[in-house]
């Protein structure tokens, strides 16, 4: 006998057994049993969840000999033609290789037929979204007067793609993604079937790698019982499937966290020498970290679907990164996962997305942040009297007195006109001048569109900024007070904080301030926005923001 495939073996013959789709299951057989049959139906859903299978039992339980029944016997000959194939009221037409007008012609011509030897012509159209323009045209003209006779059922993985004309005359049904612990199970049946000893890594590992397909997941099981091996190991599907692993991403984060480069680097080398897909690399390290961020969210919560599901592993290393290192971690290594797919030489794009996480330097989505740093970069480096020790990183230059005791603003031209490195180096460290770092936190707080903190803030001038404080003096009590509440405290403070580059709390003092704010605050790069005194003054007073600006209303 000719070998079947697992996932045709499998195949369910009635509603009961159609795995994982519940919902459709039960509607389906409810409309049946009321006689309420659609002249079209459109099944949508990823691939291999089991669009085509339910049609065909659809297609059965209508043409049964005991039918129209939501339980199709499976033993008269039209089931038995319907499930070989055979029947000549069920067509089945792959819409992506037949995808002209011509094949719809001919379809309008056949469905004014009577049907042969069931109750119902049944037409599946596979992947219907493959057809042109002019095919679902002539499709809409039958759709708009059906033959009693004719049930259409349209299954597609790209229903967007479907004109609103059709869509408008079809039940819809949305097949979804089935879990990994419901595809684990019947994974789990079916080896037992056939007698196939798989390890539950193993079982696990191809649930999670079929993406929420049925057929995909019974198709690897398939190539698993080719290996003619005693028992299936996780290795060997990891091999089977080209993937990574967990001890290789496991090692990778912890480099990453140490920021240890070349042990990122010697990872990354033996797994290309392994013969491992850098590609993959990144999806799967990009998959691990997005589990590390869920579990540093909501470390209780089950079902996420996990790349590991090893909570001490999960718990230890959520820990060495911040949740904001992890969002831009993910974003670097899925953004470099697309790259790698066209770049020339893939290895490169890997090799810069993990010396940028290990190095910490990801901020391509906070431009304000980087802003920030190099406006007290180039504050530090315009005064030249202020060297740094030559292996001094970069860094350090905005990272004012890590160490030291707060440094006075004031007396910076004093240290200015000081004369050797030596000394220099000796005192305080060298900080950027304290009304530019005002300005760029300002401007920080406008970029991120804190308007009524701005107004309130830049009430005020920064005229120290020390190891861990920053000491801000405002003019009026109301400003002070309120920039001393917590929301507004968080947010200057963080501002501050991007640029000192370590956490600064906020000091606010009563005075006037070293040097008052006349000028209007520069304006966002976004437009033309106008800055109107009053406008900022009532936000700072009664909070809010604004959401348009009326240019003929008053102010
Ligand atoms: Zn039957």
């Amino acid at each position: 006998m000719a070998y079947v495939a697992l996932y045709r073996l499998w195949r369910p013959q009635d509603f009961d057994n159609l795995f994982g789709q519940e919902h459709i299951r039960t509607t389906l057989k409810n409309a049946i049993s009321a006689g309420k049959i659609a002249h079209a139906y459109l099944f949508a859903g990823p691939r291999g969840t089991g669009k085509t299978t339910t049609a065909k039992i659809l297609a059965k339980a209508l043409n049964c000999a005991e039918g129209p029944t939501p339980t199709p016997c499976n033993r008269c000959l039209s089931c038995e033609r319907i499930t070989a194939g055979s029947s000549m009221d069920v067509f089945e037409i792959d819409a992506a290789s037949n995808r002209g007008i011509d094949e719809i012609r001919d379809l309008r011509e056949a469905v004014k037929f009577a049907p042969v030897e069931g109750r119902y012509k049944v037409y599946i159209i596979d992947e219907v979204h493959m057809l042109t323009t002019e095919a679902f045209n002539a499709l809409l003209k039958t759709l708009e007067e059906p033959p009693s006779h004719i049930v259409f059922i349209l299954a597609t993985t790209e229903p967007h793609k479907i004109p609103a004309t059709i869509h408008s005359r079809c039940q819809r049904y949305d097949f979804r993604r089935i879990p990994v612990q419901e595809i684990e199970r019947r994974l789990t049946e079916v080896a037992a079937s056939i007698n196939l000893d798989i390890a539950p890594e193993a079982m696990r590992l191809i649930a999670s790698h079929a993406d929420g397909g049925l057929r995909d997941a019974l198709s690897i099981l398939d190539q698993c019982t080719a290996l003619g091996e005693a028992k299936i190991t996780g290795a060997m599907v990891q091999n089977l499937l080209g993937l990574v692993g967990h001890e290789w991403v496991w090692r990778l984060t912890d480099a990453v966290a140490d920021k240890d480069a070349p042990a990122v680097l010697q990872a990354l080398d033996e797994l290309v020498a392994l013969g491992k897909d850098v590609r993959q690399v990144l999806l799967e390290l990009a998959l691990h970290f997005r589990s590390l961020m869920l579990h540093k969210a909501a470390p209780d919560m089950t079902n996420l679907e996990l790349y590991s599901e090893d909570r001490e592993i999960l718990a230890a290393q959520s820990a060495r990164f911040s949740h904001d290192e992890l969002v831009q971690i993910i974003q670097a290594f899925q953004s470099a996962a697309n790259e790698a797919k066209w770049a020339p030489e893939p290895r490169i794009t890997a090799e810069m997305a993990l010396l940028s996480a290990a190095r910490g330097v990801i901020r391509n989505s906070d431009i304000a942040g980087l802003s920030a740093r190099v406006a007290a970069l180039e504050a530090a480096l315009a005064r030249p009297s202020q060297p740094q020790p030559a292996h001094t990183p970069p860094q350090a230059v905005v990272r004012p007195a890590a160490k030291e005791a707060p440094v006075r603003m004031e007396p910076v031209k004093a240290e200015a006109a000081g004369p050797g490195p030596v000394k220099a180096a000796a005192t305080a460290q060298p900080i950027a001048d304290p009304c530019q770092v005002w300005e760029v936190v300002l401007k920080d707080l406008l970029a991120g569109g804190k308007r009524s903190v701005h107004a309130c803030v830049s009430q005020g001038q920064l005229t120290e900024l020390g190891a861990g404080h920053a000491t801000v003096q405002f003019g009026s009590a109301f400003a002070k007070e309120r920039s001393e509440k917590e929301d507004y405290r968080q947010m200057i403070e963080s501002a501050l904080g991007q640029i000192a580059g370590q956490p600064v709390r906020l000091i606010c003092t009563l005075g006037t301030p070293a040097r008052p704010k006349e000028k209007p605050a520069p304006a966002t790069a976004k437009g033309p926005e106008e800055h109107h005194p009053a406008l900022d003054q009532a936000i700072m007073m009664f909070g809010g923001k604004v959401i348009k600006e009326e240019k003929n209303g008053e102010d």
